[in-house]
């Protein structure tokens, strides 16, 4: 059976663990999963690399990429640019490649309109108390860009109809095995089509 490669897109609510979702599942099928890293104008947090967690550009460095028709999608975060380059994407795929794209809602629902057999899962906290607590927990953001982040969760809410699956994170170990049979059921699915 030919296996055709599956763009995955894993969006939630900042803090609600997508991004432990997506290094654990990683770590936990090796060589199965392929990670799309995107370029951001957003300033490099400490411990981030470039290259590594995203590439760092300046606006002008941005704003040519999308003149360039570089990125597969692009959205505007809390006043910063994120966008997911395409041609390392379109390179996995086409090599029957499984790609996972941690990005947000408007770019999830660009890559759903540009790749309707894309799988969109949505990552939720198991309650709001929690995603504030892990907000803080992670000690990487100030008071008020917490408050900015949650302000725009209530708003994401929304636009969750667009999704294949919703994914509640209460425990790590669970969601991503979660994560990894919904995208084995649909490799199934796809494969008996
Ligand atoms: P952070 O600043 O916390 O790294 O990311 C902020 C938000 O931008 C997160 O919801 C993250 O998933 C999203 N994001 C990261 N990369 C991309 C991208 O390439 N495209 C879009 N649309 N969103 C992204």
């Amino acid at each position: 059976m030919t296996r055709k490669g599956m763009i995955i897109v894993l969006s939630g609510f900042s803090g609600a663990g997508k991004g432990t979702i997506m290094k654990n599942l990683l770590k936990a099928h090796p060589g199965q999963y392929h990670l799309s890293i995107s370029a951001t104008t957003r300033q490099k947090r400490q411990g981030e690399e470039d290259g590594r967690e995203y590439f760092f550009k300046t606006r002008e460095e941005f704003d040519q990429m999308i003149a360039d028709n570089q990125l597969l999608e692009y959205a505007t975060f809390n006043g910063n640019s994120y966008g997911t380059p395409r041609s390392y994407v379109e390179q996995l795929v086409n090599e029957g490649k499984d790609v996972i794209l941690e990005i947000e809602i408007q770019g999830a629902l660009q890559v759903k309109k540009l790749y309707p057999e894309a799988l969109l899962l949505f990552v939720m906290p198991p309650s709001a108390d929690a995603l504030k607590e892990r907000l803080v927990g992670r000690g990487t953001e100030t008071p008020d860009v917490i408050a900015q982040r949650l302000a725009i969760s209530s708003k994401e809410s929304q636009y969750m109809n667009g999704y294949d699956y919703l994914v509640i994170n209460d425990q790590i170990e669970n969601s991503v095995e979660q994560v990894h049979a919904i995208i084995s059921c649909e490799h199934f699915k796809t494969a008996r089509n």
